[in-house]
């Protein structure tokens, strides 16, 4: 079982690496993680950008969505986190982002179609939550929003970004940059002709050959060694 302070630089690594594919937006998304045994989260604090952040900037968040340790801001969209954490015993990382394809795929109302391997991680669905476009600020909204994700591993939020779940940093992290990916491959194909896409039945199958545990503890590896070279450069 993961520690804090590993679960702090797992944390940190994670919003380094979405920062560097395709989930940077100024200083707003964030990510949490459920602290082992508590009624705790970790959660990348407000005012930084995701590629700043640091184990020491990682605040702790108690799923009433109160700050409760760490020196930083709260995001004030908490409650997505702190509300899901709460529905889904299964979630222990939340991924929080405004990354622009997703965002523009869904305010097209597609479904995301399994076009390219990416696509296929969502074949149990990728809800889109309209209720509102608005900051998600209450925990009244972010039950709304763990309804729309369901059993789900993310959902696409109309007009603001995307959440997705993993049962660890790692999962999560790397399903929110592929989310990301297949959206862009879904918007390439359909705005040049009527694509194709992998049947339902493949599409499962496709998953478990693809994304196996092996093979993402490999992915989540070469992410880290990249953003960790990003980290020297700048
Ligand atoms: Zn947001």
């Amino acid at each position: 079982m993961s520690n804090v302070k590993e679960l702090k630089e797992s944390l940190a690594l994670s919003c380094n690496i979405l920062a560097y594919e395709g989930h940077w937006d100024n200083i707003l998304g964030h990510v949490s993680v459920r602290i082992p045994g508590k009624e705790r989260i970790l959660m990348k604090p407000h005012s930084f950008g995701f590629e700043e952040i640091r184990p020491e900037h990682v605040i702790e968040v108690d799923l009433d969505g109160n700050k409760v340790g760490g020196k930083y801001e709260r995001h004030s969209e908490v409650f997505i986190h702190t509300e899901i954490f709460k529905a889904r015993q299964d979630v222990q990382c939340v991924v929080h982002s405004h990354p622009p394809h997703a965002i523009a795929l869904g305010s097209l109302r597609q479904p995301l179609r399994p076009i390219s391997h990416e696509g296929n991680i969502f074949y149990e669905g990728l809800p889109l939550f309209d209720l509102t476009t608005a900051l998600i600020r209450t925990p009244e909204l972010g039950v709304e929003v763990a309804k729309s994700l369901g059993k789900c591993r993310g959902l696409l939020m109309k007009n603001h970004g995307s959440t997705v779940v993993g049962e660890s940093i790692e999962v999560a992290t790397l399903y929110a940059i592929f989310l990301e990916k297949a959206a862009r491959i879904q918007l390439m194909a359909t705005a040049s002709g009527d694509p194709s896409w992998t049947s339902d039945q493949e599409s499962a199958i496709k998953y478990e050959q693809i994304y196996t545990p092996h093979r993402l503890g490999s992915m989540w590896e070469y992410f880290a060694r990249r953003a960790k070279k990003f980290r020297k450069s700048t």
